[in-house]
């Protein structure tokens, strides 16, 4: 009799992670960290403040369970922020949900509002996570990239591009729901009105939900705009907009997303979070509340406001990274949005070793970074399935909301590396 001492079959083939991986080996290797998103520097003062006023707050409710779909405070923050973006009045109880990270809301959405046999869409490079999520869901994931459409040694994410007819073969009756991640991961696409109006037409067209993670929103640079794709005509009541607390305000190990969309779609999602994880932790949602509500207070004073003053501080160091890259002899893709960069290694001679497995060149090339030059980066063709894999792998993605000193470290390690290659 077979053994019954078994994981389920539906997680079957979902046993890979990068992050588990290439955490793990920056780690172990005591390598400089460009790789896994995450600042190393502290949130906003005022964010800390709000949590450390939560957790001593005299109220001893702070400490205890709150409401299952979002602690009040901060489903009427997110509503307040939100409507006037979305252009809907949104309802805090109906039209906003909450749950760990903006992974646990992608989680809920999936195992909420998809049904086995029905098909996704997925835009390639994609956040890893979509991809098993929808499967162990039941469904099966179709996948449409967006190809760079221009070559040089400094190229733009905006160069990447989605091909309307390729887009729409992705499309079929069975078709429930599209991921749209904007700004992207890993790329730095940050999507003008008229490709999401192309994204929209679609969803419109075949009846398709839209699930639109946008945990970068507040990320954009140079004359880049970020256009929510639920304010579209047509497209608030089928489309699902995902945030992160984490991405918001630095500070990723605190673990709240959230989610705003018509009842029809939250709902669902609600059903779902209620049986599973049931309430995030009261503290980080009060202190999410309190910081949401401080910035809104400043949103017309960019300089104040973390919103805005954020990107301004991200915006050099992402060129300071691409010049660095460059001089190197590599080849950035300088994103429009997101902490981000896709760089492109096949311009140097570089011999690394195989490290004989079958992953593709990019995971050769990473872990022999990491170990050899104690830099540690993520192999984009993780954000690809198995038959695209190829568009990711001559790329290196490096992270760089980091202190100066870490990028320029991560410049030393690199300059050295490629004045060693010409000799
Ligand atoms: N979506 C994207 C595009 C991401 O990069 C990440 C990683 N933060 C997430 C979702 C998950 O966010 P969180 O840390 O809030 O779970
Ligand atoms: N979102 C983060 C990134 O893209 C990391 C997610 C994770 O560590 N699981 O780097």
């Amino acid at each position: 009799m077979a053994s019954k001492l078994t994981g389920a079959d539906r997680i079957k083939g979902t046993e890979k992670n990068i992050w588990v991986e290439f955490g793990k080996l920056a780690v172990e290797n005591e390598a400089l960290n460009l790789g896994q998103g995450f600042p190393d520097f502290k949130p906003p003062q005022h964010v800390i403040d709000e949590m450390v006023t939560a957790v001593a707050s005299d109220n001893h409710l702070m400490h205890q369970y709150t409401r299952s779909f979002g602690h009040p405070r901060l489903v009427s923050a997110l509503t307040k922020l939100y409507s006037p973006l979305i252009g809907q009045e949104l309802d805090p109880n109906k039209n906003v949900t909450v749950s760990v990270g903006a992974y646990g809301v992608l989680f809920c959405a999936v195992q909420g509002l998809l049904n086995p046999g029905d098909e996704a869409v997925i835009i390639e490079p994609y956040f890893d996570c979509y991809e098993p999520m929808v499967k162990v869901a039941g469904a099966t994931p179709f996948y449409c990239p967006l190809r760079p459409t221009k070559t040089g040694q400094v190229t733009s994410s905006r160069d990447w591009k989605l091909d309307p007819k390729e887009l729409e073969s992705k499309f079929s009756e069975k078709t429930k729901a599209v991921f749209i991640n904007n700004p992207n991961n890993p790329v730095g696409k940050v999507y003008s009105r008229e490709e999401l109006q192309m994204v929209a037409d679609l969803c419109i067209k075949y009846n398709v939900i839209c699930l639109s993670d946008e945990v970068y929103e507040w990320m954009v640079y140079d004359d880049n705009k970020h256009i929510k794709i639920a304010s579209l005509p047509g497209m608030w009541e089928r489309t699902v907009t995902i945030g992160s607390a984490g991405k918001t305000f630095s500070a990723t190990g605190w673990k709240l997303g959230w989610a705003v969309g018509p009842e029809e779609l939250i709902f669902p999602m609600q059903i779902l979070h209620q049986n599973c994880t049931y309430n995030c932790p009261t503290p980080v949602q009060e202190a999410v509340a309190g910081s949401l509500e401080y910035e809104m207070k400043m949103l017309d004073q960019p300089d104040k406001c973390y919103f805005y003053s954020l990107a301004k501080e991200l915006q050099p160091k992402r060129d300071m990274l691409t010049k660095i890259c460059q001089e190197a002899g590599l080849s950035p893709v300088v994103p429009e949005g997101g902490y981000f960069m896709m760089v492109n290694t096949t311009g140097l001679n570089v011999d690394f070793p195989d490290d004989g497995t079958n992953d593709p060149r990019d995971f050769k090339f990473v872990r022999w970074m990491t170990k050899e030059l104690k830099l540690a980066a993520i192999p984009p063709s993780a954000f690809y399935n198995q038959e695209h894999k190829n568009l990711g792998e001559n790329y290196i993605r490096f992270c760089f909301i980091k202190k100066d000193e870490t990028i320029a470290a991560a410049g030393d390690i690199l300059k050295k590396w490629s004045g060693s290659l010409k000799k």
